[in-house]
């Protein structure tokens, strides 16, 4: 079960929308879909299945958005780790096709999303521009552009190194390129519009509901809370990511956690704020442990990148990333530090998201490589058409077993190990 560590120091807990009550279940109830975990992939599930009629109980432990989807950049960007022409040597045939044309789909989900239920979601969508740290990725990006531009995405394109210090106000990439389909919103605000949105069509959310056991109940499955409470329903769908516990035996060691960590300024002053991304992108690279960084929709900086495995224990913890700011964005050092947060990002062995079916009526997604906010939404929206149709091809990869990653008990450490290497070929800097 997930950890109580809180979401309220966000800058988002901070300046969302309000929430929806999401009161936890009490007694027992029966419906059609059972889901755990009220991220965006959970309440994407959740929406699309309730606007077919299918009566949805969704379980989650804190709030909705209290996981990943309420703590990211709240960068929304297409694609996967991997490449269209990768994952086509990957997935031979249909399937790789299919894979790539959803992977490219993901950011317009959470777009059309958003305008087809009028969330109240600060956004902006002047693309992405993935900045590269050294000559290798430059090579990356220019594929990268080269390959999307091929798929008919209009605008993807390479950048040299000066019209990349123009687009982000740094000097310090190589070269990089700007994918027009990306943007920007405020996440939490969004984790809210999907949960008032899955409610609106018919979907029962329960916070503060943690799902502590599952059993089959003659045909059917069994969930029950910490407060002793039951749903009973024909399908279960497990949605707990970087969150996941007990609940399915293996699950959790199916993927590492790491912590990734944000701080955010104060609002900038106009002179300063006019000098960082004056085009509206928003932005990561191509480090190892990659840096991600924007503006919101009050002109704050926001800053991400690595930290500590553990929780943070002071604010220590983000020094790392105020010194990138200074580094990258000197303009902007004397900005004071408002907020300090993080969470947990869940990669699997092989860097792609899984989807497991590891008993009749159970449907488990996990993975998200710390792209999720397009890839959760889709893969909800992907999960609910499946489950719908009972066709596998609405799936947009294949179902696979669930997997222990190796030498899992020791993750702390020999996570600790990679970091200080990736750092050092990342350059240091953060
Ligand atoms: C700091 C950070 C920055 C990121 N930045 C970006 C970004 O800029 N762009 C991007 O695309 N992606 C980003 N990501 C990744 C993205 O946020 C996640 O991929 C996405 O939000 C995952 O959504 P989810 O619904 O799968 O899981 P989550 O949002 O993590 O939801 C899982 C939920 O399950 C609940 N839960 C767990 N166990 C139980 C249980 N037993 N019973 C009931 N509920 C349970 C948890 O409380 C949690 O709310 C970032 C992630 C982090 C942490």
């Amino acid at each position: 079960m997930a950890t109580a560590f809180p979401l309220e120091p966000s800058l988002w807990a901070a300046t969302a929308a309000s929430a929806l009550p999401t009161p936890p279940l009490k007694g027992d109830v029966s419906v059609d879909v059972c889901i755990v975990g009220g991220g965006f992939a959970g309440m994407s599930t959740a929406l699309h299945l309730a606007e077919q009629g299918t009566r949805v109980a969704l379980l989650e432990a804190f709030e909705p958005g209290w996981g990943g989807s309420g703590r990211n950049g709240g960068q929304v960007i297409p694609g996967l780790k991997y490449d269209p022409d990768e994952l086509q040597a990957m997935f031979p045939g249909a399937v790789g096709e299919r894979l790539a044309q959803f992977a490219g789909s993901t950011a317009d989900s959470v777009f059309d999303l958003i305008k087809k239920h009028n969330m109240e979601v600060p956004l902006v969508r002047n693309g992405w521009v993935q900045g590269a740290h050294t000559a290798a990725g430059v090579d990356l990006v220019g594929r990268r552009a080269e390959q999307w531009a091929k798929r008919g995405v209009a605008g993807a394109r390479a950048l040299s190194a000066s019209e990349v210090a123009r687009l982000l106000g740094t000097d310090k990439y190589v070269g990089g390129w700007l994918d027009p389909r990306g943007g920007g919103i405020q996440p939490l605000s969004y984790a809210r519009g999907l949960a008032r949105a899955a409610v609106g069509a018919g979907a029962s959310i329960y916070g503060h509901s943690p799902a502590t056991a599952m059993q089959r109940d003659g045909s059917r499955w069994k969930v029950t809370t910490a407060q002793g409470a039951t749903v009973t329903a024909d399908r279960v769908v497990l949605c707990t990511n970087g969150y996941s516990g007990a609940l399915w035996p293996g699950l959790a060691r199916s993927v590492i956690t790491p912590n990734s960590f944000q701080v955010a300024t104060d609002p900038l002053p106009d002179d300063v704020a006019k000098t960082i991304l004056p085009q509206g992108q928003v932005s990561s690279d191509t480090r190892q442990l990659l840096l991600y960084f924007r503006l919101d929709h009050q002109r704050r900086l926001i800053m991400g990148g690595r930290g500590p495995f553990r929780e943070p224990t002071s604010p220590s913890d983000w020094g790392h990333l105020e010194r990138v700011i200074g580094h990258m964005f000197p303009a902007a050092a004397k900005a004071p530090i408002a907020f300090r947060w993080c969470g947990r990002v869940a990669i699997t062995r092989d860097f792609l998201p899984h989807l497991h079916e590891p008993a009749r009526g159970l449907l488990i997604n996990i993975g998200c490589m710390g792209r999720g906010v397009g890839l959760q939404t889709s893969m909800g929206q992907a999960m609910a058409s499946y489950m719908l149709s009972g066709k596998a091809d609405a799936l947009p990869l294949p179902v696979t077993g669930v997997k222990s990653f190796p030498l899992h008990q020791f993750r702390r450490l020999y996570l600790s190990a990679i970091i200080a290497w990736y750092r050092m070929r990342d350059g240091g800097l953060a």
